[in-house]
């Protein structure tokens, strides 16, 4: 779509509105027709195509302004036998982790014919594995099925996350620790969650650290980077420009606090602790 809602005087904004004045309307606009939180997207032109700046975002179903399909960069082969996830533990050993890729090794409960030597190193069995379903599962896989089914954790999996020192950061139910970003409460704050949402739109201020704002950057939550995390950001997750997580969703395990304003900003610490799904936009009149 071309135009936005800009929710401080409901007037319509154009895409060239936005890119003259970006300050003004950044996380302040929404779908005019389904009132969803909606993100500026440049235009460019490539070989094959050539793409007017737009606005994109996760319309309600049946929305008549969406010109952009969203499709969300999920690897097939993650995605696995997902009817047949088991409901047992989750254990994140972020030792094993770099960059995107966060194992989180998942016991399925199945046995295969072989012998194996679980007795001895049952972590090892759950990594390896020898009846082929798909055991590590990332946090990014986690986020996947969050996103599918926000009553995920409701099989009530537990989960561990060890940090390189060997501290479980998190250890208990795997519902106890998911906090949806746009719903924190006061008794979230402090202690290690396991926080996931959608980045709406994100901002980079004056010092080079990276906001990653779930809304209205004024009241509604941030994740906060500062220019090292940026910059182990780009560099993990083959990034571009920043501007690539407009839209994403994002799962990070994290602490978060209140700003003396009151607004909750989510502070990464390493960039190991965080992962996004990504959403390639396809322009359908192209
Ligand atoms: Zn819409």
């Amino acid at each position: 779509m071309i135009y936005a809602k800009y929710i401080e005087d409901g007037t319509l904004c154009s895409t060239s509105d936005y890119s003259n004045e970006p300050e003004k309307y950044r996380g302040l606009i929404i779908c005019p027709e389904c009132d969803k939180k909606t993100w500026y997207t440049k235009g460019f032109t490539t070989e094959k195509v050539e793409r007017m700046a737009c606005f994109a975002a996760h319309h309600k179903e049946g929305c008549n302004a969406s010109t952009v399909l969203l499709s969300a960069e999920d690897n097939d082969s993650e995605e696995g036998n997902e009817s047949e996830l088991p409901s047992t533990d989750i254990r994140v050993d972020l030792d094993k982790s770099n960059g995107q890729s966060i194992y989180v090794s998942q016991d399925n409960d199945k046995h295969g014919e072989e012998d194996s030597d679980w007795t001895s190193s049952p972590q090892k069995k759950a990594i390896g594995g020898s009846n082929g379903y798909p055991l590590n599962k990332s946090l990014r896989q986690l986020l996947t099925h969050l996103c599918k089914n926000p009553d995920y954790a409701e099989r009530g999996q537990s989960i561990t996350i060890v940090a390189d020192s060997g501290r479980k950061i998190i250890d208990g139910q795997l519902k106890d620790y998911l906090v949806p970003i746009n719903s924190i409460a006061s008794n979230q704050l402090a202690e290690s969650r396991i926080f996931w949402g959608t980045i709406n739109n994100l901002n980079e201020d004056k010092n080079g650290r990276l906001w990653l704002n779930y809304g209205d950057y004024r009241t509604e939550p941030s994740i906060l980077l500062d220019k090292n995390q940026k910059t182990d950001l780009l560099r993990n997750f083959k990034l571009k420009s920043v501007s690539e997580l407009d839209g994403s969703d994002v799962i990070i395990v994290s602490h978060a606090g209140r700003s003396p304003n009151g607004k909750i900003i989510i502070k990464s610490s390493f960039t190991k602790y965080m992962s996004f799904r990504r959403y390639s936009a396809e322009n359908i009149e192209s």
